[in-house]
């Protein structure tokens, strides 16, 4: 018999999907006055990177009165004392919601101010991270990153105009697009997809992928940008669907005890991963090949190719990590029974020792 999903034969299944508004196009930035008003949303205050004050101060023009200030202190991890003085800030000129310009950092701040004071957010994403499709928050204290879960944290809406990600570096819109292309992998294979996450997932991959080869590659034209922003709102709407799988835990692990980068940590374990589930889950890897046009040997030879040809690291040892470091990596892996029931630790060993050295 024909299967009904691309993944899975036997239809059983909870799909949750994100409530809110997507705009998305060029130039929608202009639409963002607009779209507070649609979500009846006044007081808002933008939040961003110090780097991206004069795009905060763009949107505090566009949205006029709807606008009560911009908090331009957003860095990576949100530290928990960051999350205290945006927090101060929102109280102080009494933000009613939160308009976050910018990557994960300036989206995860907003997170973490919603959280405390259940301010509605719309999100500009302006990297491929795909944090404002997820009601996942993260926080950082004493060196140590807590993540959760909560609705309140997922944006009511987003707008993406891809010409905000014209100005996103090479490295940095290939480490964010692979750290996209991640969530999607990781979904297909989640105890909790569904036929919807797997659709999504995949048409995330494809779009993401082949843009991501002309950007790494210099070749990029005119629409590359846009194909990549578009795959990124699918693999983000995956990770927010669905439980996070191996490759995060590995990831969360390698960056929370070694402090390394976030992006290209995931650049670098998500090809080790991808070599070990073509044994574990050769179904899923098949699916993905076949999406990616690319041959089952191939897949993570691919996606080093892309990390090389952007100058990104292809191993943790370029990013600082030692042989000494894997047991203490390793003991802080928590392989949880319901979600990755078919690793074991000696998995988890050899995909570390992969992703250390390279293949
Ligand atoms: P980032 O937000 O840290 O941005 C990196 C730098 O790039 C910043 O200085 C930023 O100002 C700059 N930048 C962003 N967009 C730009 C543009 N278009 N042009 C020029 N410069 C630009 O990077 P990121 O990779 O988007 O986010 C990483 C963070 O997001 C991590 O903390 C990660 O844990 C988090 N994250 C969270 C989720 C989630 O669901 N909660 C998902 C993915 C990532």
């Amino acid at each position: 018999m024909t299967p009904l999903s691309v993944i899975d034969e036997e239809l059983d299944f909870t799909h949750r999907s994100a409530p809110g508004t997507v705009r998305f196009g060029r130039n929608t930035l202009g639409a963002i006055s607009e779209t507070l008003t649609n979500e009846g949303l006044v007081r808002a205050l933008v939040i961003c990177s110090p780097e991206q004050k004069a795009l905060g101060r763009r949107v505090e023009e566009l949205l006029g009165d709807a606008c009560v200030g911009v908090h331009a202190k957003a860095v990576v991890h949100v530290p928990v004392e960051t999350a205290a003085t945006a927090i101060a800030d929102a109280k102080r000129v009494s933000a009613q919601s939160l308009v976050a310009v910018g990557g994960g950092s300036a989206i995860g701040l907003a997170k973490a101010v919603a959280l405390e004071m259940a301010l509605p957010i719309v999100a500009v994403p302006t990297t491929f991270a795909g944090s404002e499709m997820t009601p996942v928050w993260g926080m950082t204290e004493n060196g140590n990153k807590q993540t959760g879960r909560s609705p309140q944290v997922r944006p009511v809406a987003v707008v993406y105009d891809p010409t905000l990600t014209d100005t996103l570096p090479t490295r940095m819109a290939v480490a964010s697009g692979i750290n996209a292309l991640a969530h999607a992998a990781e979904a297909l294979w989640a105890p909790d997809r569904s036929p919807v996450t797997s659709l999504l997932a995949l048409e995330g991959a494809r779009a993401i992928t082949g843009a991501l080869q002309k950007i790494a590659h210099g070749t990029a034209e005119p629409g590359d940008r846009d194909r990549a922003l578009y795959g990124a709102w699918l693999c983000g709407g995956c990770l927010g669907a669905t439980t996070m799988g191996i490759h995060h835990v590995l990831c969360h692990a390698v960056g929370g005890t070694l402090n390394l980068p976030h992006a290209e940590t995931h650049t670098v374990i998500l090809p080790a991963v991808l070599q070990l589930q073509r044994q574990r889950e050769p179904r899923i890897i098949n699916v993905i090949c076949e999406a990616l046009n690319v041959a089952p040997d191939d897949l993570a030879a691919t996606i080093r190719g892309l990390a090389a040809a952007a100058d990104l690291p292809i191993t943790l040892a370029e990013l600082g990590m030692h042989d000494g470091d894997l047991s203490r990596v390793t003991d802080n892996v928590h392989l949880s029974p319901a979600a990755h029931k078919i690793w074991t630790a000696a998995d988890v060993t050899q995909t570390l020792t992969v992703a250390l050295h390279g293949d």
